[in-house]
């Protein structure tokens, strides 16, 4: 049988962006994936759904004990063929156990490769504007453990050189040793004011500094009952924090936003919040799926040059309508001489996708726009196919049959509401840490108060920023007793972004 290969994979310190591309490719290939506590999670997603995930956290009791079974493990995944990657938060060398675990394989005759991650000091050195070296300030910079083993005796640091010469010191795991730390590289004769940073979560949304001086830190730390995982800086570089720092500066940093979508949709808005410094908590209303039965849908689809117009009020029932003319063996050419109506800049543009220009795309943003800017026109005797969503309001048919038109509305696809909130999301929301929640369509609202019943909605959401996309989703709002405190004048998420920003500065 062919022995397998372990790859261990530096995670980066928290940001699931600053993995390397080497280390994407392992977990693209990975039949077994052993991670840690501090790799973050969402890097999973790129190892294939089928391979088996193993969180080390869960494996043994004691740390060493813990330590020799993943070892174990490793070898014999790999003995049994199979690719493992062993993801390691920041780098798999620092701090790491990642020498002891390739002593493991080598023993066992197992191949293994080391991808390099970003290490916590530096993840944290970049997003928290502080340089562990400065020209003007110091060439030198040590990475001391701030947790020594205690079943080793004495010290192996030599506090001595580490405190005098003025080098940049990172301690990583100090946070529960930080008061003697400190008292240590005084007593060995570095200035009590020397500025000190703790980074908490470094790079993550969570990302939280904390400032004092050698001789003061450890009293701020315990006012604010400062917790583990922190690296601590210690140097005079703490100082160019006042004019290097960015991340803080993000419009939205640090604020805890709901954004509940339709599941295959959130990705985009999250990060745009995201990106902005937001903490966002995703949470899906929607699981869209296929129409009950294809029927009516399949009739149009077969007469689609025959119609006038066609009607698309959302990104989604352009997408599953073009799943359907597809597996119905048809294309583009399809649709004749048949003009189409897109609803939103989104819907345009995925329109565009397909290699298609709308005809015309309403300026106002609702089913009122849709039904504005057809009165416009001679409607009378001209057939207009509506593909929608099970659950869509029906005054586009109703207005459009008043001004003599004959429409075609098959359900295109459902929206059907998932049993019960994500855990973090549900946890957050209890422990009241929320600061605004988004409702970017209707059923967002109607099914979140489905899933939670509309009494605990409303008390769940007492003091939250109720945010939404336009008067029809506030109104949805309202109507269930909720106060809307953000609605944007253009119905766009990128608009909706843009006022949320304007209410939290
Ligand atoms: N191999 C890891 C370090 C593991 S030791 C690396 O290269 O980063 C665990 C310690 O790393 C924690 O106690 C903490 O001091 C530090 N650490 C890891 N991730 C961190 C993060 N996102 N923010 C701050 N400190 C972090």
């Amino acid at each position: 049988m062919n022995k397998g290969i372990v790859y261990l994979v530096g995670a980066g310190p928290g940001d699931p962006a600053l993995i390397t591309l080497r280390g994407a490719e392992c977990l693209q290939m990975a039949e077994v994936v052993v991670y840690d506590y501090l790799a973050n999670e969402q890097l999973l997603s790129h190892a294939p759904a089928t391979a088996e995930r193993i969180y080390a956290g869960k494996i043994g009791g004691r740390h060493n004990q813990g330590q020799e079974e993943i070892n174990s493990l490793l070898v014999e995944k790999a003995t049994e063929g199979k690719i493992v990657v062993r993801l390691k938060g920041g780098d798999p060398f620092v701090f790491g156990r990642g020498g002891e675990e390739c002593e493991a394989l080598y023993d066992a005759g197992i191949s293994f490769e080391v991808i390099p991650g970003v290490t916590a000091a530096v993840g944290a050195s970049a997003y928290s504007g502080i340089p562990l070296t400065h020209r003007d300030i110091t060439a030198s910079v040590a990475f001391v453990t701030g947790h020594e083993d205690k079943e080793k005796g004495e010290s192996n640091i030599d506090w001595d050189r580490l405190s005098l010469g003025g080098g940049t010191v990172v301690f990583y795991m100090g946070v529960t040793t930080l008061r003697q730390n400190m008292q240590r590289i005084i007593e060995h004769g570095r200035a009590p004011e020397t500025p000190v940073a703790l980074v908490r979560w470094a790079t993550t949304p969570c990302q939280q500094v904390l400032v004092g001086t050698l001789s003061d830190i450890a009293d701020r730390a315990e006012e604010c009952a400062f917790k583990p995982p922190a690296i601590t800086i210690v140097g005079e570089v703490v100082s160019l924090r006042d004019k290097l720092q960015w991340l803080d500066k993000r419009t939205l940093c640090g604020r805890k936003i709901i954004v509940t979508r339709a599941a295959d949709q959130a990705g985009e808005f999250s990060s745009k919040l995201a990106a902005r410094g937001a903490m966002v908590l995703e949470c899906p209303t929607i699981s869209l799926v296929d129409p009950e039965n294809w029927q009516l849908l399949d009739m149009a689809i077969r007469d689609l040059s025959g119609y006038d117009w066609i009607i698309f009020t959302s990104v989604n029932a352009i997408r599953y309508f073009f799943k359907r003319l597809d597996a119905l063996g048809f294309d583009a050419r399809a649709f004749g001489n048949c003009r189409i109506c897109t609803v939103g800049s989104k819907t345009a543009s995925e329109m565009h996708s397909f290699a298609i220009k709308p005809d015309l795309i309403p300026s106002n943003y609702t089913a009122e726009g849709v039904v504005e800017e057809f009165s416009r026109l001679d409607m009378h005797n001209s057939r207009v196919l509506f593909p929608r969503a099970d659950k869509a309001r029906d005054i586009i048919e109703r207005e459009l049959k008043k001004m003599g038109a004959y429409i075609d509305s098959p359900v295109t696809y459902r929206n059907i509401f998932p049993e019960r909130l994500p855990p973090e999301t549900l946890f957050a929301l209890e422990k009241r840490s929320v600061d605004c929640i988004t409702f970017t369509s209707s059923s967002t609202v109607k099914n979140l108060a489905a899933m939670l019943g509309e009494e605990l909605l409303l008390d769940m959401l007492k003091g939250v920023v109720v945010a939404s996309i336009g008067p029809i989703t506030s109104k949805t709002c309202r109507d269930l007793g909720l106060k809307v405190d953000i609605e944007p004048d253009v119905y766009t998420t990128e608009a909706l972004i843009q006022s949320i920003e304007a209410h939290f500065n």
